[in-house]
Formats: C-alpha cells, sequence, structure tokens
C-alpha cells in the first residue's frame, strides 16, 4: 500500500484530536511514534469488519511500561514529570540513604495500574498482540495515576498525588470522540485516548483505549471520576469508577464501529459492560447475550468482591439497569455483589490457578460445575532479561526459536550436565546481579553476597514483614551461615490502615538494626513498579513469596524470576501449588486445609517465620558453597535449580495461558 493512502486512512479510522499539529512528527508516512503505521491500520480494519470475531478485553488497569517493552518513541520533548522520580531508599546505612537516592531517569511507566491485576491485563494484551488476535482493549485513563509513595523517613508511607502529562507520553493519543454516560444527578462526558499495544516480533498491534472525564463541560466531581486509581473513600466513587469502566467501555466501543462479539471481564469491575449492552432486551435476547460474555475472577480475600447497596445504586442508575442488577446479582444480605453478578452473566467463568479454582468452588458451591481455572502468566518478552536472551540465543539447538515458542524452555533440562551452559548460565545471573549492584552501589550491594528480595503490593495476606518478624534470628543466620543482602518494596493502597502498619514496622525494624552491615544489609526500596520489578525479579539470587494460603489466587512476580533463573523461597499458594514437583528452591509454610476457605486474620506469623528461617539457612548454605568469594562451584545442586527454573518457565507463561483462554474461554481455537 501506498505511503499517503496509510496515512490518509489511519486518519480515517482514527480521529485523533491534533488541531495543534503536536502528533505530525509522530505519527508521518509509515510511522507511528517509530512502530510501523501499517499494523495500526490492519488493527484498526479488523475491529470493524463483520466476519472477524472480536474480543473486547476490560480491564481497571494495565500494567504497560515503556522502559520494559512498549518501546514508542517520540519527537515530543517528554515533559519531566513523564520521568521516573528520583526515589528514596531506605536501609540499615543510612548514611547512605541520607546523602544519595536512586536515579533511574526511565520513562515512567504508563500509570494506570496499582499492581498484579494490572501487569497481569498488560502481559494478556502483549500476548493477544504477538498472537494477532483481533481485540481492543478498554481501560481508564487515571489523571493522577494510583500514587506515588514517599517514603516519611522511619514513620512509614506518605502516598503523594502523581502528576504526569498524557500529551507527552509516547504512543498516547487523544481522539475526537467524546461519548456521553448517562446518569441520575448528571451525565458524564468522556473523551477516548488511544494507546496501541505492539508486537515487536509479529508486527501486530492491540488497540487500548482509555476513557477520561476530565473534560468540559463535566462538573468538578464529575472530572475527579478517572483521577485516581481504586479511590475507596467514597462509595459513589467507587461506584462511579465501575459504571464508567462498563457504560463508558461499550460505549466507547459503538462509537469507534468496531463489531464485538465476546466481552471478557478482567474482574467484575467491568461487569456495567453487560447492563448497558442488556437494555430494552427481552428474555430471549437476554440469555444470548449471556453467551457473549467470559468473567476472570482474580482473588479469593473479601475486600475484593464488590458491594453495594441498591439504596446508593438508585441514586446514579435508572430502574431498568437496577431492575438487571437485581435479578442477576442480588445476594441473600439483599445487597448488590458484583462477582455474583458477573457470574451469573457469563457463559465462561475462570479462577486463575488450580488452587483458587478449589476456594471458588467452596466460595461459591452452586457454580461448581461452572468455574474454571487457567493459571496466569507472564510475558516472555517483557519479563526474560536480555542477558537470558542472548544466553538462549547461544544454545539454539536446545532452545529452537524459544521467543515465538517459550514452551521449549522445558528443554533447559537436556543442558543439565552441558559444563558450558552451567557456565554461561551463572554469568548471565552475575551479570544481572551486577546491573543491581551498580543501581545499589552507594549502599555497596556485593554481587557475590547471598541476595532475597521480598517486592509486591504490600496488603496483610502476603506478609509483607515476615522475613522480619524475628530480627535475632536473622541476625545469627548472618553470622553463622553467611551474609545476607535483603530486599525490600511495596505500595500499601492508601485507605489500608494496615498496610500502612506493615511498612511502618519494616521501616522501623531496619532504623533500629545495629548489626554489622558487612552481614546483614535491608534496603527498602521506595515506589516500587515494573522497571524496578524487572530488575529485582531477574537479578537477585532468591525471590521470597509469603502469602498466607489460600489468599494468593495467583502471584505472577516469581514467575518472572524462574524465567530468570532465579529461585523461589515460597509459601505453597497460588502458581507455586502447580509447581511443587519441581526443584526450584524450598517451599515452607502453612498448609491450610483444602475444604475451607481460610481465615484471613489468623496469619501465623510465628510458625511460618520459624520455617521460612529454616529454609533460608538451608539456601543460605547452599549458596556459599556454590558461590565461594567469586570463585563458583559449578557442580553445585543450585545450578540444578536454576536450570529448573528455567524448565518451569515453560509452563508459567502467558503464551501458555492465551493458548487455553482461546479454548476453554473465548472458545476460538
Ligand atoms: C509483577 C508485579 C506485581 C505482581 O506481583 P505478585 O507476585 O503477583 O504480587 C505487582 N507489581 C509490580 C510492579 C509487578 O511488576
Amino acid at each position: 500500500m501506498k505511503k499517503d493512502n496509510l496515512l490518509d486512512e489511519f486518519y480515517s479510522l482514527v480521529q485523533v484530536d491534533d488541531s495543534d499539529g503536536h502528533y505530525a512528527q509522530d505519527i508521518r508516512d509509515n510511522n507511528y511514534f517509530g512502530m510501523p503505521l501499517e499494523a495500526v491500520v490492519k488493527a484498526e480494519r479488523r475491529l470493524r469488519s463483520q466476519t472477524e470475531r472480536c474480543i473486547a478485553y476490560f480491564s481497571m488497569e494495565y500494567g504497560l511500561a515503556t522502559s520494559c517493552y512498549n518501546k514508542l518513541s517520540s519527537q515530543l520533548a517528554l515533559n519531566p514529570s513523564n520521568k521516573i522520580p528520583e526515589n528514596a531508599v531506605f536501609s540499615n546505612f543510612r548514611v547512605a540513604d541520607y546523602f544519595f537516592a536512586l536515579h533511574q531517569n526511565n520513562i515512567l511507566d504508563l500509570p494506570i495500574y496499582s499492581g498484579g491485576l494490572g501487569v497481569l491485563a498488560g502481559d494478556t494484551v502483549k500476548t493477544m498482540a504477538d498472537y494477532k488476535l483481533p481485540v481492543a482493549a478498554i481501560g481508564i485513563l487515571w489523571n493522577s495515576g494510583y500514587f506515588r509513595q514517599k517514603f516519611w523517613f522511619k514513620y512509614g508511607q506518605a502516598p503523594e498525588k502523581m502528576r504526569w502529562d498524557p500529551y507527552t507520553y509516547p504512543g498516547l493519543i487523544p481522539l475526537k470522540n467524546i461519548i456521553k454516560i448517562s446518569l441520575k444527578p448528571e451525565d458524564v462526558y468522556l473523551r477516548l485516548w488511544k494507546y496501541y499495544v505492539y508486537s515487536y516480533q509479529h508486527d501486530a498491534v492491540v488497540p487500548l483505549i482509555l476513557l477520561d472525564s476530565n473534560i468540559e463541560p463535566n462538573s468538578q466531581r464529575a472530572k475527579n471520576l478517572t483521577d485516581q486509581l481504586y479511590r475507596s473513600d467514597n462509595v459513589f466513587l467507587k461506584l462511579l469508577q465501575r459504571v464508567m469502566l462498563g457504560f463508558g467501555g461499550v460505549s466507547a466501543l459503538n462509537d469507534l464501529g468496531y463489531n464485538i462479539d465476546t466481552y471478557h471481564l478482567n474482574e467484575g469491575h467491568a461487569v456495567f459492560a453487560f447492563i448497558a449492552k442488556s437494555r430494552g432486551m427481552d428474555k430471549d435476547k437476554l440469555e444470548a447475550l449471556k453467551s457473549k460474555f467470559v468473567y476472570t475472577c482474580h482473588t479469593p480475600v473479601e475486600a475484593g468482591h464488590d458491594r453495594f447497596f441498591f439504596d446508593d445504586l438508585n441514586k446514579v442508575l435508572n430502574k431498568e439497569d437496577t431492575d438487571i442488577i437485581e435479578r442477576f446479582g442480588k445476594e441473600r444480605s439483599g445487597l448488590a455483589n458484583l462477582t455474583l453478578l458477573s457470574m451469573n452473566i457469563s457463559a465462561a467463568i475462570n479462577a486463575v490457578s488450580h488452587n483458587h479454582q478449589k476456594v471458588m468452588h467452596i466460595q461459591f458451591p452452586s457454580y461448581k460445575d461452572q468455574i474454571q481455572y487457567v493459571t496466569n502468566g507472564v510475558h516472555p518478552g517483557t519479563w526474560m532479561s536480555q542477558e537470558f536472551q542472548d544466553l538462549f540465543g547461544k544454545f539454539p539447538e536446545t532452545f529452537v526459536d524459544f521467543k515465538a515458542n517459550p514452551m521449549i524452555l522445558s528443554r533447559a533440562a537436556e543442558l543439565k550436565r552441558n559444563a558450558d551452559f552451567r557456565l554461561q548460565l551463572w554469568q548471565a545471573h552475575q551479570s544481572n546481579k551486577n546491573n543491581l549492584c551498580k543501581l545499589l552501589e552507594k549502599w555497596k550491594l556485593d554481587k557475590n553476597l547471598f541476595t532475597i528480595c521480598w517486592a509486591r503490593r504490600v496488603a496483610a495476606y502476603k506478609r509483607p514483614s515476615l522475613i522480619l518478624h524475628d530480627i535475632s534470628r536473622l541476625v545469627r543466620i548472618a553470622q553463622q551461615v553467611g551474609p545476607l543482602q535483603i530486599i525490600l518494596a511495596g505500595k500499601a493502597h492508601p485507605n489500608d490502615n494496615l498496610g500502612f502498619t506493615y511498612i511502618n514496622e519494616m521501616l522501623d525494624k531496619v532504623d533500629k538494626l545495629n548489626e554489622d552491615y558487612d552481614k546483614l544489609k535491608i534496603i527498602v526500596l521506595e515506589n516500587y513498579d515494573i522497571s524496578l520489578g524487572k530488575l529485582l525479579s531477574s537479578s537477585v539470587d532468591v525471590w521470597l513469596n509469603n502469602p498466607l494460603p489460600p489468599f494468593e489466587a495467583s502471584g505472577t512476580s516469581g514467575m518472572k524470576a524462574i524465567m530468570n533463573a532465579v529461585l523461589q523461597m515460597s509459601t505453597v499458594d497460588g502458581w507455586v501449588a502447580e509447581a511443587t514437583d519441581k526443584k526450584i528452591g524450598a517451599f515452607f509454610g502453612y498448609k491450610n486445609n483444602e475444604g475451607s476457605v481460610g481465615d484471613e486474620s489468623d496469619l501465623h506469623m510465628n510458625a511460618d517465620s520459624e520455617e521460612l528461617y529454616c529454609a533460608l539457612e538451608r539456601m543460605v548454605g547452599l549458596y556459599y558453597k556454590t558461590n565461594q568469594n567469586g570463585k563458583l562451584n559449578s557442580a553445585s545442586e543450585w545450578i540444578d535449580m536454576m536450570i529448573e527454573c528455567i524448565s518451569t518457565a515453560a509452563k508459567f507463561n502467558t503464551y501458555r495461558m492465551v493458548d487455553q483462554y482461546k479454548q476453554q474461554i473465548w472458545k476460538i481455537a
């Protein structure tokens, strides 16, 4: 196709709001922010075709990081607010904390996610693009992101409102399309934005449509609806954020002329999409509509299931809409339950790991036959470090075409006796670890010392402070078995008081440490994000995962780690329960009774920290037999486990996951 025609067709399909020619440098000829424009035009055409079975994927959050994979580039000057800020460090080497900060100088992650759910949605969409699936993803343009975490010395986390500039974020473009959502108190107008998620290998894209209420003529109240992700301090904000996603998403798809066959609700947040589609339908049509919806549940935690009073719904929605909610989503207590609603209106329901399925079967016995499971995964192109991509590339006979087919990683086991592979594997790991040491140079991180990391959302069931539970025990391990470097990171939801308490506790314990810093380093990093997540999960020796079973529906950060041969120390929960036959580290801790949904309030801190320390002693001992002051014992069992990590990654990735969604859930295989 001729270049000019391509550009014309793009502008006819995508109504870019660019009255001042802002984007003329970035969208020209056959170029879209440094990527091929043709892929965009193809995707836009397919979504409007009458013959394809297109999928709309709805999610409240998307974890997409330009610094890790979505390498769109812009000629526009990057607004400084779109750079990762200088982050503080809190450690037991307080002098360094006082004088230095972390300078990453990367572009900010697209700030529309809070944690694992968003990262999974981002990884899913990237994989859909790799698979060239006709998909439109729907989300919200959070004008103030989630929040920026500031450490307030040792007193804990001070959440700061974050500012960023969508107009200069590479690849993100505002459209002329404005849609109207009619609600009882007032109409809300939403501007549509687009961000194209590219597959670099397969030259295909999935458009992500983002909804934004921060426009005229909305009232200030309405403008605030898309300000901050997961505002929960006010029931109407919470409700209306969900209404925006569902109603807004359906209107947006109509306005863009997309022809959607399957609506995928990534969490019940988006279930109002069904309500919007159901208007004016009789019984038969409603049944037919149900065959078009599928629902993925992501949490067994009580707070993860949204409930609303009908009185509150009635203040916002019209009667026809609340009638449908009453019919499909009213629980025995009389509340509207979005999980129940989602299950009742969906043709396929899935949990996100085998363990999670078992819990859901207990939580929702009458849906037992319908609840399947598709274990989560991580996107290899995003999370496999360059060092490891290069390493696999050097053994092409074993890892044939591993980029297109990560399942081939299972063959790593064949190289167990290959001395050259064992050595190069270690070197690749040390090279990754060296990157972390460089970033933390001022904190004197040493690449020949045992390094373990806990980094994730700070929520009670994840037990962020378990490894610090008995500091004197930790000190003894460091003195008697070998030096320890411990890295901790994570944000607590601003309204989660318990989460705050954990961060306080962590900082306070680190502050009080008097142990020789060369023996025990504990470093707490501010503002955990995707680029830190990638660096940490690929570079430490051991990834620590200690949720209280059975509350981790899946968890994904450990999957990022095994893809980079980082060993696991983990309780048996979420995805890990499907890998206990693999020698990928140490499993420990409380096991819940399979017939019950568990007790979130009993965290088993004493018993489980004891088990954690025993596992730690074994791992540290083995580590120092493997790495003796930089001298490698390449016959060590440690290397066997690193290899087993890689072969296990053959299963826990989004290619396997999307294959299963195609077969079991979307039924397009
Ligand atoms: C991977 C990731 C998560 C999810 O980690 P879990 O192990 O599922 O808790 C959260 N936040 C960031 C920034 C991540 O990269």
